[in-house]
């Protein structure tokens, strides 16, 4: 809150100021000034102070899971799961940020369910946005795609067909701990699927194992990580600003 509509307050407060005497500027504050960021040229394409962790080149943002080298491969522009390799992760540690994604499923095949396309969009290397191919692919709805993985089913499947390429933009806010590593306020995440509101500002109960509950223990900042769940699934244009 600006100091001008701090000072009408204390005004008011201290019986100084009647509402009846509230000005049009009472309630308007010009600092501090938000940041110029200027848009990609084209939708989806990242802004001015965006982290571009893949434009299409080379994997130099990641490394394995196992801080080596990442064994992904990039073909023409895309980076795609070599499956049985591990998962990927930023070299860089993020917390609250706004991600865009872009994915797309394997030939559906002979695959089906869990099978058909999996991988995820790791927050903070521990909560899961589940990747998976969700064109006539019947599964459990808190593990299909958009799904916050065995939390929250999105509130509708936007995926397109499979082959297409399907857009992520991931707001999240991170989990905030205590001195003594005790939860304070849980992480939120408002998520959408080719510019459709799936997730919207839910309130994260944990991580996202695949046995078990979710839990929280107290963390910082983390590397965003991607899944390897044995299909090849191919990435494009990532980015992410810090929040
Ligand atoms: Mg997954």
């Amino acid at each position: 809150m600006h100091r001008i509509s701090m000072l009408a307050g204390a005004l008011l407060m201290a019986g100084v100021l009647s509402a009846q005497e509230w000005k049009p500027e009472s309630t308007e504050w010009y600092y501090p000034a938000p940041p110029v960021v200027k848009p990609g040229k084209t939708l989806g394409q990242p802004p001015s102070d965006a982290v571009v962790l893949f434009d299409g080149k080379d994997l130099s943002q990641w490394v394995s899971v196992n801080d080596e080298e990442a064994k992904w491969k990039v073909v023409n522009g895309e980076m795609i799961v070599v499956p049985g390799t591990g998962g990927v992760k930023t070299k860089a540690y993020f917390g609250d940020c706004q991600l865009h994604i872009e994915f797309k499923s394997p030939p559906a095949e002979k695959y089906n369910g869990q099978g058909r396309g999996n991988s995820g969009v790791f927050l903070q290397s521990r909560y899961e946005v589940q990747i998976l191919d969700g064109d006539n692919n019947h599964t459990y709805v808190n593990g299909m795609v958009g799904s916050i993985y065995k939390q929250s089913a999105p509130s509708a499947n936007a995926y397109t067909r499979n082959g297409e390429w399907q857009v992520y933009d991931i707001y999240w806010k991170a989990p905030r701990f205590g001195t003594a590593g005790v939860l304070e306020e849980p992480a939120r995440i408002t998520v959408t699927l080719n510019g459709i509101l799936i997730q919207n500002n839910y309130v994260v109960k944990g991580h996202t194992p695949y046995v078990g509950l979710p839990e929280y223990h107290a963390h910082g900042r983390l590397p965003l990580m991607l899944q390897d769940h044995g299909t090849a699934v191919a990435f494009r244009n990532i980015w992410i600003r810090n929040l």
